[in-house]
Order: structure tokens, then sequence, then C-alpha cells
């Protein structure tokens, strides 16, 4: 059933235009073995750097591609960090995730349905955008 379902994020991107993605900078590949590219990113502490875009009052990360609400992506997808891998849509795995309900909100968009988890609100906001 899973397979026939949208996947929420991908007509989201909320949580990716609403809050400041830290991690620590030995996660870029500045470091040895890290995989977020270094470039993408600003020191924000002696030892934690911000995605490029979201250290700011309006975030929006430089990865970011498309419309928020409508069709997304993430242009470094498998290189993100743990802040981002992390991260997971309400009710994925049956957990609710009340910051990504605040996310949604930012952007008129409805919780994500705990008995239909990707289809209620982002249709909602297609239909109405
Ligand atoms: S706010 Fe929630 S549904 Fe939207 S992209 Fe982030 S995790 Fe996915
Ligand atoms: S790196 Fe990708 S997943 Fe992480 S905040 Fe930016 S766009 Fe979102």
């Amino acid at each position: 059933m899973a397979l026939l379902e949208p996947n929420p994020c991908m007509t989201c991107g909320a949580c990716c235009a609403s809050f400041r993605v830290s991690f620590y900078w030995g996660e870029t590949d500045a470091a040895p073995g890290g995989l977020v590219p270094a470039h993408l990113t600003e020191a924000i502490a002696p030892h934690h750097v911000a995605m490029l875009g979201t250290n700011q009052a309006k975030p929006h990360c430089i990865a970011l591609q498309g419309e928020v609400g409508q069709c997304v992506s993430c242009n470094i997808y498998s290189l993100r960090s743990s802040t981002c891998h992390e991260f997971t849509a309400s009710w994925e795995d049956g957990k609710h995730n009340p910051t990504c309900d605040r996310a949604r909100a930012n952007y008129g968009l409805l919780p994500l349905d705990e008995r239909v988890p990707s289809i209620g609100a982002a249709d909602k906001f297609v239909a109405s955008a």
C-alpha cells in the first residue's frame, strides 16, 4: 500500500524553508568522510555549520528546488546532513512530528493525516493554490 501513496514531502518542502538547518561541521566534505558540500554551508559556531539560506529570518535552504507546497526536491538528497535525514514526516513510521505540522502550517498546508498520511493535506493545497 505504501508504494501506491505519493510521498507527501515531494509536494511540500516546508521544513526546508522554515527552520535553521544546522549540524556538526564534520558532516561536510571539508572533513574526512563528510558528505555535505561545504560550499553550501556557513559556519554558525566553532564546530557547527548551517545550510546556506537557513540561518536567516525567512529560511530557505539553498539545496531546495521547486515551489514549496507544490513540487520540490533536494539537490543534495544523498549527501544531506543527519539533521535532514532524521527529520521525518508526521506519521512516517507511525510517529507524530509536531514540527512537521508547524512547518506545513507556515505555508498554509494542513497537517498530515494519521490514517491517510500522504493524501489529504497535499491535495488540498494543490487544489487551492
Ligand atoms: S514539513 Fe513534513 S511533509 Fe513537509 S517536507 Fe518536511 S517532513 Fe515532509
Ligand atoms: S539539504 Fe535538502 S533536505 Fe536538507 S534542508 Fe536542504 S533541501 Fe531540505
